[in-house]
């Protein structure tokens, strides 16, 4: 194989870094890709390295990065390489009218679409990445979809959703797909350290982003993204010894903060808090391994000894379907009042 950058530069995901490399070498390369998985597991930067792969100067199977055009590609400074995403969006957009997008539009497809029919300006196939599929309206969809019927012979489409599920079912046809799933812990602690950052800060940071390398590089990078994280954590687990008011209070508050646009803070909370008691539900089994909190285990014996496996797992389920239902549009306020009554560690 070429002398690359090492598994493209990319944390696990060793696998589909095969099967792109391979397409480029037998030449069978599809016109479109649908890289789905979480948000920070590394969609952005496969497809960057394959657009730098399908047109670096050493014409070898890898990027070299090195290169004059896998450097301007790296920046979003290549005529060949068209990226679009709810971000450049928005970008476009006047602020009050960026606050409102939701989704991607139709005219947003179609000026990252305009001149896909024509031969690359300068590198060997032009790539057009676009982001947030999962949101784009029906017309865009179906723009997007009519591109797909009838690939143009010098363009490469990549795709990037967090779930295919949430994909128009006639666009995830027409595409090769590509699966990304959270990575292996200790490869993420192993490439913080290789970073110079210290081995328990880096197995701290890998155990709390649950496979995400981005996620996990935030943390460690960000000594105020670990306080945050510490404080709603403190901030979850007393709830248990506040006064049913004081609860309802706290829930008015979350309430507000839903309908105000922050959907995506409460759900990172609740998931922070299904992780917290995944961990008391496995340390009251007396099994705790893969811990998330690997540096509250304290916290953990204690909470596990007054709830025990049986209460623990309930309130798992408990919030699993809280998640459910504020995603089927149920009362945020009702939603989660159900759910800080059903805490099972209550005083
Ligand atoms: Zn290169």
């Amino acid at each position: 194989m070429s002398a690359g950058v090492h598994n493209w530069g990319l944390v696990g995901h060793g696998w589909a870094v095969d099967f792109l490399q391979r397409a480029i070498l037998s030449n069978h390369q599809s016109h479109a890709y649908l890289v789905s998985g979480p948000r920070h597991v590394g969609k952005a930067l496969l497809a960057l390295r394959l657009a730098q792969a399908l047109n670096c100067e050493s014409q070898a199977a890898d990027p070299c990065g090195i290169c004059r055009t896998c450097k301007r590609i790296a920046k979003n400074n290549y005529p060949d390489v068209r990226i679009a995403s709810l971000v450049t969006q928005a970008a476009a957009a006047k602020a009050d009218e960026a606050a409102r997008q939701r989704d991607l539009r139709i005219d947003t497809v179609r000026t990252w679409l305009a001149d896909i029919n024509l031969r690359p300006y300068e590198g060997q196939r032009r790539v057009f990445i676009l982001d947030d599929v999962e949101r784009l309206t029906d017309g865009a969809a179906n723009a997007m979809l009519k591109v797909l019927e009838e690939p143009p012979p010098y363009a490469t489409i990549i795709l990037l959703a967090h779930t295919a599920g949430d994909v128009m079912a006639t666009i995830v046809s027409r595409c090769q797909r590509i699966k990304l799933r959270p990575v292996e812990r200790t490869d993420i602690r192993d490439w913080l350290t290789g970073q110079s950052y210290a081995l328990a800060d880096a197995e701290r940071c890998a155990a709390w982003s649950d496979g995400l390398p981005g996620l996990a590089l935030a943390y460690a990078a960000n000594p105020a993204d670990t306080e945050a994280i510490r404080q709603q954590l403190d901030e979850l687990i007393g709830l248990s010894q506040l006064s049913f008011t004081e609860c309802v209070k706290w829930v008015e508050e979350r309430n507000k903060a839903f309908r105000a646009g922050e959907q995506n803070d409460i759900y990172a909370m609740l998931t922070l808090w299904q992780r917290w008691w995944r961990d008391v539900l496995v340390t009251a089994a007396g099994t705790p391994s893969q811990l998330t909190w690997i540096d509250r285990q304290t916290d953990l014996v204690r909470v596990a000894r007054g709830t025990g496996v049986e209460a623990a797992a309930q309130f798992l389920q408990v919030l699993a379907l809280a998640i459910k239902q504020l995603r089927e549009n149920a009362n945020p306020q009702l939603v989660l009042e159900h759910v800080v009554l059903q805490i099972p560690d209550r005083r």
